[in-house]
């Protein structure tokens, strides 16, 4: 199962909340997987599409919790082989599928503008409600990468409208996002570990929010491994120059955050010799008042004995 249907399946578990945060989230889901359909006898009904099972039964439970009617489920089979099942919910009654439309911001009253239907901010203005909201639109319509490879969330919306409303309730959890149109749809999308993290929790899925902060862990310990290796790869032999052997040895103990667990004398003059890459031995003692060359050329060989010694550590473990 992919990281994204994890999450999903995390959140369509969840308690279905207060009432004012369900009626937001069913809204958010209507709004981004609902669809209007004509039953026989021209009945108005409505469809909610999903690939998954689990989020069609949450949106069962809402519909049911809110309007006190049954959906009615289908399943529609992928056709390809790389197709996935399709899950229907299928609201048959007419009174039904109107309330659930006009909750939802689409009104079929004569005044609808079907170009620019309203969902209502004044709906979704408590915190509560906004985090269920998004919780919806990311069920009906959201994915996000697996964080091995990278790390990206993104809702697709149906109008610039809807993208620009989950911007600012974003927006509103202090969450950058950025849009994008693709394939005739408004693409909503956060692009930062943090921030897609920072949604995660904001929208409930603290399991998913776990699994992301571990592989994030184990990424950030590999790149520390990554910048030792280089650090034992450095040219600290080859560089002739007693200087730069000097500023590579302290490149050195800087990449594997040894510098600045060294003493003040230490890291002053491994700070003089970075500020001064020309400077002869005599110069950078008068730029250290009281200090003597010898006392200098002492310190600077310390700093590379240490590179050195870090690098036989490391060849030995
Ligand atoms: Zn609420």
């Amino acid at each position: 199962m992919s990281f994204s249907s994890n999450a999903k399946e995390e959140l369509a578990g969840l308690s279905l909340g207060k009432r004012c945060c369900r009626r937001a989230e069913t809204a958010a889901m209507v709004r981004m997987g609902g669809t209007i359909e004509i039953l026989s006898g021209g009945k108005l009904g409505l469809r909610f599409d999903t690939e998954s099972l689990e989020v069609a039964r949450r949106m069962a439970a809402l519909i049911r919790s809110l309007y006190h009617v049954q959906g009615q489920m289908t399943m529609r089979e992928g056709r390809r082989l790389q197709k996935k099942n399709s899950f229907q919910l299928h609201i048959m009654e007419a009174g039904a599928a109107a309330s659930v439309l006009e909750d939802a911001g689409i009104h079929l009253s004569g005044d609808w503008d079907p170009e620019a239907p309203q969902l209502p901010d004044g709906r979704i203005d408590r915190p509560c409600c906004k985090a269920a909201f998004l919780r919806g639109a990311f069920l009906a319509a959201g994915t996000i990468s697996d964080p091995s490879g990278g790390y990206h969330l993104e809702i697709a919306a149906r109008d610039e409208e809807m993208a620009q409303l989950i911007v600012r309730v974003l927006a509103s959890h202090a969450l950058r996002a950025h849009t994008a149109i693709r394939r005739e749809q408004w693409v909503v999308y956060l692009k930062e570990g943090d921030q897609v993290v920072d949604f995660l929790g904001i929208i409930g899925a603290h399991e998913a929010v776990l699994a992301m902060e571990n592989v994030r862990a184990e990424k950030s310990l590999r790149n520390q491994v990554n910048r030792q290796v280089n650090c034992e790869n450095a040219n600290l032999d080859k560089t002739v120059d007693a200087a730069g052997r000097q500023m590579e040895a302290i490149a050195c103990l800087e990449r594997i955050g040894a510098l600045h667990r060294l003493s003040p004398a230490l890291r002053e003059a491994a700070e003089l010799r970075m500020a001064y890459p020309e400077a002869t031995l005599q110069e950078l003692s008068e730029a250290a008042p009281g200090l003597s060359k010898s006392a200098m050329n002492h310190r600077l060989r310390k700093l590379v004995e240490l590179a050195n010694q870090y690098r036989k550590g490391e060849g030995e473990s």
